[in-house]
């Protein structure tokens, strides 16, 4: 695998799966620009990570709801480095309440951050990325947006719109050479899911057929295969590491 002269752009990069991608990719080569909401010293740290491999790195402080932000970002990058040929949209939050408890703020917090943004920063890289011939996005949707989960009906109705909407921009920009993919990971331990009670965790390994929690090294390793040339005929899928617990 190789992403060798790519510049890429991993929203939510400062900790967990996004701060794995991002190092993923300076590994192989890749320049890589982060963003965070409010972890500044995490979000420093990943960059001088980067750093390390010999490529350029560089982190915003952006609220990915923020629309004109994102363009501002993705403007910011092209300017610097000439061109954005990967995007990740990855950052994501949940705030987990049963229907009859959750509030509107749970509701409008989720559906923005999650897939408000996702439309921010893919519409934002659109023409840069018609400019530049091609390109790949790749954002991170969830197992659950596929098969609902109580107490999630918020975050699960976030990912499901990322893939509707994954499909038809991979239709609209297909002819540019621009594709765009979901991967949908299971349970994957970071920070977000270290928040579950132990009972819960637990019963979740129990109903994933591999038997364990995933790493965050293991959805990399498809962000990158989308990421790389070697995806080159694959648009519009919604790929699930999840270690089966969708099938
Ligand atoms: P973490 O909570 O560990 O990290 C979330 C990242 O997103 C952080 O870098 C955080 O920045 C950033 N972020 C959150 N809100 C915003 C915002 N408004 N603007 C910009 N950045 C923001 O989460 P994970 O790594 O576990 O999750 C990453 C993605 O993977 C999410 O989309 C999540 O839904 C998805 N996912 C995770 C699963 C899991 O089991 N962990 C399973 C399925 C999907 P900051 O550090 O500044 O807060």
């Amino acid at each position: 695998m190789d992403l060798k002269g790519k510049n890429c752009l991993v929203t939510g990069g400062s900790r967990g799966i996004g701060r794995v991608i991002a190092e993923h990719f300076a590994s192989l080569g890749a320049n890589v620009a982060i963003t965070y909401s409010s972890s500044a010293d995490a979000a420093r740290a990943v960059v001088e990570a980067i750093s390390e491999h010999d490529v350029k790195g560089k982190e915003y402080q952006a609220d990915a709801v923020d629309f004109t932000k994102a363009e501002e970002v993705i403007a910011s990058v092209v300017e610097e480095w000439g061109s954005l040929d990967v995007l990740v949209n990855n950052a994501g939050i949940t705030r987990d309440n049963l229907i009859l408890r959750m509030n509107e703020q749970q509701w409008d917090d989720v559906i923005n951050t999650n897939l408000k943004s996702v439309f921010n920063y893919s519409k934002a890289a659109t023409k840069p990325m018609m400019r530049a011939k091609g390109g790949s996005i790749i954002n991170v949707g969830s197992v659950v947006g596929i098969s609902g989960n109580a107490g999630q009906s918020n975050y699960s109705a976030s990912k499901a719109g990322i893939i509707g909407f994954t499909k038809s921009f991979a239709k609209e920009l297909a002819s540019r050479n621009i594709r765009a993919n979901v991967v949908a990971p299971g349970y994957i331990l970071t920070e977000m899911t270290g928040q579950l009670d132990e009972k819960v965790l637990e019963s979740i390994e129990k109903e994933t057929p591999l038997g364990r929690a995933g790493d965050p090294e293991e959805v990399s390793n498809m962000v990158v295969f989308l990421a790389s040339d070697l995806s080159s005929y694959i648009t519009g899928e919604v790929i699930r590491v999840d270690g089966g617990m969708a099938m």
